[in-house]
C-alpha cells in the first residue's frame, strides 16, 4: 500500500509536469473504483483551466486548478499516477487519463481499484478539513506536530504507543513499517501506554518519525529524475528496514533476537533490549 513517502515522490514527480499546464480532454475506463468516478463533474471542473497547484494532504494527491476546484486522489490499495508521452499506449489498469494541452498524459492506474478520485468545486474546499480531511490529524512536518501536543493528547490514555501514533486522528499518514521503525530508532517499545512516555520520549519519537519519513522520501527521490512512464515500473521504493520483517535476525545495533507480537491487529516488530 502507498504510504506517505510514496504519495509524496508521485506529488513531487508529476508537479512540475502539471504546473501551469491544462486539462484537455479526460477519459475514464468505466470501471469503478471504490466509489464511481465522478466523470461528468471532472470535466466540468477541470478542463480548460490551468493548474495552479500539486501537493499532499496526508496520503491524499490534490491538484488545484485556477478558479478553486481541486482534485483530490487517494491511491486506496494499488493506486499509481505516472505521466506519459504523447500517444504512448495505455497500459491495464489505467482507469483515468487526463489530456494536456501539450498531449502528454497523466494517468491514474490501479488494479486493485480500492483508491478514491474526488473532485471539489471552488465552494468546497473552504470545507475540507471538516469534510474530506474530517480524521485527519496534523502533518508530520507541521509545528503543529510537536511533543508537546502528543504528550497533550496522549494524557491518561492506556494506548499503546505504535496503535496511538498509526491512529490518522492524532498524526497524518504513518503507517505500520515507518511506525516500527521510528520506534526503533526512538528506543522506544512499541506497547508502552501512552501516558507513560516523557516528554523527552516524545521529543525522540517526533525526530525519528521526521527522519524516518524524509529518508524514505530521499530513497524514493531518485526514481523521480526518469518519472515518465513511472508507474510501468514495478513497486514502489524500499526503504532499508532496521526492525519490519525481521524476526528472529540480530538486532543491527546489539545483536539482540529482534521480536514480534501483532499489536492493533498489525505485525508489530521490536528489539527488546534497545527498546524500553
Ligand atoms: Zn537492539
Amino acid at each position: 500500500m502507498p504510504e506517505l513517502p510514496e504519495v509524496e515522490v508521485i506529488c513531487r514527480g508529476i508537479r512540475p509536469h502539471l504546473l501551469d499546464r491544462t486539462v484537455t480532454a479526460i477519459h475514464a475506463s468505466g470501471k469503478e473504483l471504490r466509489r464511481p468516478i465522478p466523470l461528468d463533474r471532472l470535466r466540468r471542473e477541470m478542463l480548460l483551466r490551468p493548474i495552479t497547484f500539486v501537493d499532499r494532504r496526508a496520503k491524499y494527491l490534490q491538484i488545484g486548478v485556477e478558479g478553486g476546484a481541486r482534485l483530490i486522489i487517494h491511491l486506496g490499495m494499488t493506486g499509481n499516477l505516472g505521466f506519459f508521452a504523447p500517444n504512448s499506449q495505455a497500459a491495464k489498469h489505467d482507469h483515468l487519463r487526463w489530456t494536456l494541452d501539450n498531449n502528454s498524459e497523466l494517468r491514474y492506474n490501479d488494479s486493485r481499484r480500492f483508491g478514491s478520485i474526488i473532485m471539489c468545486s471552488s465552494h468546497e474546499i473552504a470545507d475540507l478539513e471538516t469534510s474530506v480531511f474530517q480524521t485527519t490529524g496534523p502533518e508530520p512536518f507541521s509545528d503543529q506536530f510537536s511533543a508537546e501536543y502528543l504528550q497533550r493528547l496522549a494524557k491518561g490514555k492506556e494506548v499503546p504507543v505504535k496503535v496511538f501514533i498509526m491512529n490518522t486522528r492524532v498524526v497524518a499518514g504513518i503507517g505500520n513499517i515507518y511506525a516500527g521503525e521510528s520506534l526503533f530508532r526512538a528506543g522506544i517499545l512499541p506497547t508502552r501506554k501512552v501516558r507513560t512516555l516523557s516528554g523527552k520520549e516524545w521529543l525522540k519519537l517526533v525526530t525519528a518519525i521526521r527522519e524516518i519519513l524524509e529518508e524514505a522520501i530521499a530513497c524514493g527521490g531518485s526514481t523521480i529524475s526518469n518519472f515518465l512512464n513511472a508507474h510501468q515500473e514495478k513497486g514502489y521504493f524500499q526503504v532499508h528496514f532496521m526492525v519490519y520483517g525481521r524476526r528472529g535476525e540480530p538486532c543491527p545495533t546489539c545483536r539482540t533476537t529482534i521480536e514480534n507480537l501483532r499489536l492493533g491487529g498489525r505485525a508489530s516488530y521490536f528489539c527488546p533490549r534497545c527498546q524500553r
